[in-house]
């Protein structure tokens, strides 16, 4: 089978870490808000909380997309385009490890979510 990255694992392994090591900043950081000082501070606490939920939020998605990379990598189809099934370049791995698809079949998909949907059912 043809390689496709170095070693794909490891971007996925390292990259799963880093997610993890954010979710635990943000909550360090969610622990450490002050709630309790004057209306600015307050004001203040709440936006950084809603910022740091959000990037706990996307953390975990950004987890669950690694943890399928994993699953497709075991099964031997990590890399492979989901739609066309041809393998991904891996220039286009390396920039965005988790892509699912070849950018021809990605620009594709894009169109046509930009596309609004006129058709009758
Ligand atoms: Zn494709």
């Amino acid at each position: 089978m043809m390689q496709l990255l170095d070693n794909p694992a490891d971007t996925i392994l390292r990259s799963r870490e880093a997610a993890l090591d954010r979710i635990a900043r943000c909550r360090d950081a969610l622990m450490s808000l002050d709630f309790h000082g004057d209306f600015g501070d307050r004001t203040g606490a709440f936006t950084d909380r809603s910022r740091l939920v959000s990037e706990i939020v996307a953390a975990h998605e950004q987890i669950e997309q690694l943890d399928a990379a994993l699953g497709q990598l075991a099964r031997g189809l990590y890399g492979l385009c989901e739609d066309c099934g041809q393998p991904v370049p891996s220039a286009r791995l390396l920039a965005v490890p988790l892509a699912k698809r070849c950018l021809a079949c990605q620009t594709q998909v894009e169109q046509r979510a930009a596309t609004p949907r006129m058709e009758v059912p």
